[in-house]
């Protein structure tokens, strides 16, 4: 991608309104756009982002066998009253009138669809379990929406919800969910702590919400710092073994790691003192097992072994992906910027010209786009005419971890300065070599 063909703005100043770091990162790099309160738009550079999130999250939930599908963002309101949640989910949920006068949701969340889904085709235990998920816009009208995308009132949400025979079944759903979460914030570059959680309007009894721990983060948190060392469990973890998911679901839950709402003041004055982490932090995830609580009101039963009708034993599992890329860079910037972890970042390379039209810095630029691009890299090619300040001040801004800096003399002896961005080493060195580094 050519910097004088895209579509980056760039603000010099800082915007007044963003009260945190990565809300004023994310639009001065452009990123993202308020269309009005807690609305935003997904500027190019920010969607690029938020589409490597998402795939990240996908592939751990296929990994870990969940199967997507897609369900609409406006919800009829008659499946909210056979639960009983449409009374009791309050102001936060906008209800909509359809011309007929048809009353009308826009899904803070999906329980009643999907069991709605569930019982019209699935009658016999054969086809359990599932687990069935999608990457979908969600409204809450909140409150207080800030912080940017961090608390938004449109925003995405990765929902998988399971369906088992027995509350056995159901739990090792839940360790499934529950070790794809581990795997899918440790490939996105940020160390999440499940804590055990309130499980609030969505109810039930066995609920962890996922915590990266930042002093912007709105919740107050406890745990044992042993966490930092935990094992992330590997790419070829067995969803299917039941015992294996558990060892790994028990290792994770073994240190104290509350939020305040299920804080124990005693169980945390009995870790040694050292070992005690009181934070703030960030919840990028929430998993719940509930039982039949939606089953129950909406008669989502199959047929069991014994020849008799099962209500069926549900879990749900959330990631905000729009709340997960600031909350990346809150975990994840410098004075200077945003500084991508490899994973996520918009682009893998930036090649940056210090003067466009000059013959051999556009050949030397030309030759490293190309091979980068052969190598199936994203590139971006600043190309522009800007000062070399403002050249420099952008590649640090938007965060990509590789700078290949071109200049008259360089590019006269065929050679490229590669600049780290997060640690700033700057090493000069021929095109093939930064190619073979790049790409190897
Ligand atoms: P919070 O306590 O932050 O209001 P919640 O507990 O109501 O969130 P859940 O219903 O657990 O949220 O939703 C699952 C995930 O969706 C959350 O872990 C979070 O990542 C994301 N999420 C929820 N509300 C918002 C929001 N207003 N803006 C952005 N992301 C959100
Ligand atoms: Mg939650």
């Amino acid at each position: 991608m050519r910097l004088s063909r895209y579509f980056l703005p760039i603000l010099k100043e800082n915007p007044k309104e963003a009260e945190i770091v990565s809300h004023r990162l994310m639009l001065r790099a452009g990123m993202i756009r308020q269309q009005s309160q807690g609305i935003y738009s997904w500027l190019p550079l920010g969607k690029r982002v938020l589409d490597k999130v998402n795939a990240i999250v996908r592939q751990e939930q296929d990994r870990a066998g969940a199967v997507e599908l897609l369900m609409p963002t406006l919800q009829s309101a008659e499946l909210w009253q056979e639960s009983g949640r449409y009374d009791a989910y309050g102001k936060e949920m906008l209800r909509i009138k359809d011309r007929q006068d048809r009353p009308m949701l826009y899904g803070p969340t999906n329980e009643e669809m999907i069991t709605d889904i569930f019982r019209s085709y699935v009658k016999s235990y054969k086809n359990l379990p599932l687990n069935l998920y999608h990457i979908q816009l969600k409204f809450r009208d909140e409150i207080r929406p800030r912080f940017g995308t961090m608390r938004s009132r449109e925003f995405l949400m990765k929902d998988a919800y399971s369906f088992d025979l027995t509350r056995e079944g159901a739990l090792h759903s839940y360790n499934k969910m529950f070790v794809a979460y581990l795997r899918t914030f440790a490939r996105l570059g940020v160390r999440a702590i499940p804590m055990r959680a309130d499980t609030g309007p969505i109810g039930g009894n066995h609920s962890h919400e996922f915590i990266i721990l930042a002093d912007t983060g709105e919740s107050e948190v406890y745990s044992h710092k042993s966490f930092i060392e935990f094992d992330i469990p590997g790419e070829n973890t067995d969803f299917d073994d039941v015992a294996g998911l558990q060892a790994i679901f028990e290792k994770w839950t073994s240190a104290y790691a509350a939020t305040s709402e299920m804080h124990d003041e005693a169980a945390f004055n009995a870790i040694p003192e050292g070992d005690r982490l009181s934070a703030r932090g960030i919840e990028v995830g929430h998993i719940f097992y509930f039982g039949t609580k939606y089953s129950e009101p909406m008669g989502a039963k199959v047929q069991g072994p014994d020849g008799k009708e099962h209500l069926v034993h549900m879990g749900s599992y959330g990631i905000g992906p729009t709340r997960l890329v600031p909350a990346i860079i809150e975990a994840s910037h410098d004075e200077n910027g945003i500084i991508w972890p490899a994973s996520v970042s918009p682009f893998d390379a930036m090649v940056i010209t210090m003067k466009a039209g000059d013959e051999a810095c556009d050949r030397v630029c030309g030759q490293l786009y190309d091979g980068l691009t052969n190598a199936r890299l994203d590139v971006l090619y600043d190309d522009t005419d800007d000062r070399a300040g403002t050249k420099f001040a952008t590649a640090d801004l938007i965060g990509v971890p590789v700078q290949l800096i071109v200049g008259p003399r360089s590019g006269a002896t065929g050679e490229v300065e590669v600049k780290e961005r997060k640690t700033g080493a700057r090493e000069t060195m021929t095109v093939e070599a930064a190619l073979n580094r790049l790409t190897a």
